[in-house]
């Protein structure tokens, strides 16, 4: 057994070998997905480790080079592509040790990658008066390197776009995958490779981000009677430069009424909702915006006091909530674009019905206003799912798929050319998280082109679905 070697020579690494426990951190969210949860629910590593330090993180990249072993990096594993899964088995590589800021100035942070990204907004927040600039809903969980090499945007996303946008992540140090591992600090457009990697092109160990003021947010839930007219608002919130703000969601009919246990009482029957963030000293200058809308505040009070953040109610959780009362959806992640993404989304609430719900992101993205889709879908069945898919990419709304487990299908359907040369050089032997970067086990890889990956698999009762 090589794994067993790799221990063998590294007897003081903190190891995890019991198998319900290998098993339970070889997962994330992938079972959002009835697509992946089919694919995927029997997939296990075959051992746990912690390293504490850099010297430990090298010892155990070149073990595991020099026996051929797979290492799959995973900070906190919220990721709802099965991205932090050991799909080859081996090594679950947990960062969660490396969890330090390590210098903070207004404006700039520089922390280690394990760091839970709540830890490090506390932090930032009480030094240097800063937070990230954006963060995922799973904030209160996520880890920073996690969200670098598994995520894209969040809350946030409002007004500073999303992590691929130039300017977004300032520096990026990565260990590679060889016999001697090499520690690379990048900065600018070098980062882009390590950058939504799924942890294939080397272990990210410490990043550098830029800050945004941290103000003392405020939830607010606004009810509008139809659904376009809260993505109306929202759009025209979103464009509000001078206004400081973080969110602006939509959450259509009937789903907070339905579903949303912590306020949906408050919204009137067939109302959608605007769920946004504002900073205290802008509510104000809104209140008109809402009234000439047609919108009606339900529900107000400060982010950092409420028992469940508006946050949690938005992006990814959205579909959290929901399913928590509904096992019987799933959901998709579209992009409305720019100029005409309120037409294309009236377009497609006409199309759909019931039977897609128009939850939607307002964003800054590429330096204009547009929407992102994660809507949630009525499942019948994978086929139907599939044509849901290719409806909306025939009607120009691109979907990253979230029925998919490689970089490529779940991201923009292409290979990227920048990702792939510098794996050869980060990861030659392709040891870092094998069966995610369909290109490089492929090289005649075409979109929708099935994959033929060997999982590593256990026979076992899956554990239960944790929801909270
Ligand atoms: P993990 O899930 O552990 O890992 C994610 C990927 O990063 C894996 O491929 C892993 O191999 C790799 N990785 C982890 N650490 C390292 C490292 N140090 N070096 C190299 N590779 C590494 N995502 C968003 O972008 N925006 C959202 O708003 C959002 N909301 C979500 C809501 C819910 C309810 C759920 C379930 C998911 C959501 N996600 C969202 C996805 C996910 O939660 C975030 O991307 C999160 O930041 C991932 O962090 P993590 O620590 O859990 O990473």
């Amino acid at each position: 057994m090589t794994v067993a070697k790799v221990i063998e020579a590294l007897p003081g690494l903190a190891w995890t070998t019991d198998p319900a426990l290998v098993r339970q951190k070889s997962r994330d969210f992938f079972w959002y997905s009835p697509v992946l949860k089919r694919q995927l629910n029997k997939v296990t590593g075959e051992a746990l480790v912690t390293p504490r330090d850099e010297a430990e993180l090298r010892a155990l990249l070149a073990a595991s080079y020099a026996h051929g072993v797979p290492v799959t990096p995973r900070g906190a594993g919220t990721g709802n592509y099965g991205q932090a899964m050991p799909l080859q088995g081996g090594i679950v590589l947990e960062m969660t040790s490396f969890n330090r800021v390590l210098w903070a100035k207004p404006g700039l942070v520089r922390a280690e990658a394990g760091i839970k990204l709540i830890d490090l907004d506390a932090e930032t927040r009480r030094a240097v008066g800063g937070e990230l600039r954006f963060h995922p809903s799973t904030k209160r969980t996520a880890t920073l390197g996690g969200f670098i090499a598994g995520g894209s945007s969040g809350i946030g996303s409002t007004t500073f776009g999303i992590l691929r946008e130039p300017g977004n992540i300032l520096g990026l140090k990565v260990m590679t995958m060889e016999a001697e591992p090499r520690v690379l600090e990048l900065r600018g457009a070098d980062i882009n490779p390590v950058n939504h990697a799924y942890g294939t092109n080397g272990v990210i160990t410490e990043l550098e981000m830029p800050l945004a003021p941290a103000w003392d947010w405020v939830d607010v839930v606004v009810a509008f009677p139809t659904l376009m007219g809260a993505a109306r608002f929202c759009d025209a919130f979103t464009r509000m430069d001078g206004v400081a703000k973080k969110l602006a969601c939509v959450v259509p009919a009937p789903l907070p009424q339905d579903h949303f246990k912590y306020w949906g009482a408050k919204v009137p029957p067939g109302h959608s909702v605007a769920c946004i963030m504002v900073a205290p000293p802008f509510l104000d200058v809104i209140e008109p915006i809402i009234a000439s809308h047609g919108g009606a505040v339900v529900h107000q009070e400060a982010s950092d006091a409420a028992e469940v953040p508006l946050y949690e109610h938005s992006w990814n959780h959205t579909t959290l909530q929901v399913l928590k009362t509904d096992k019987g959806i799933t959901y998709l992640q579209t992009l409305f674009p720019a100029p005409g993404h309120l037409d294309l989304i009236a377009k497609l609430e006409r199309k759909f019905g019931d039977e897609v719900l128009l939850h939607l992101e307002f964003v800054r993205f590429g330096g204009t206003v547009c929407a992102f889709g994660l809507q949630i879908v009525r499942f019948t069945t994978e086929e139907r799912l599939a044509e849901i898919i290719r409806l909306h990419e025939e009607n120009g709304a691109p979907i990253f798929n979230p029925h998919a487990f490689t970089l490529e299908d779940g991201g923009m359907k292409r290979v990227d050319q920048e990702q792939l040369d510098f794996k050869r050089k980060a990861d030659p032997k392709g040891l870092l998280n094998p069966g995610k970067m369909a290109a490089w086990d492929d090289p005649d890889w075409k979109p929708g082109k099935a994959q033929s990956v060997h999982l590593y698999e256990t026979d076992y009762e899956a554990p239960a679905e944790v929801l909270e």
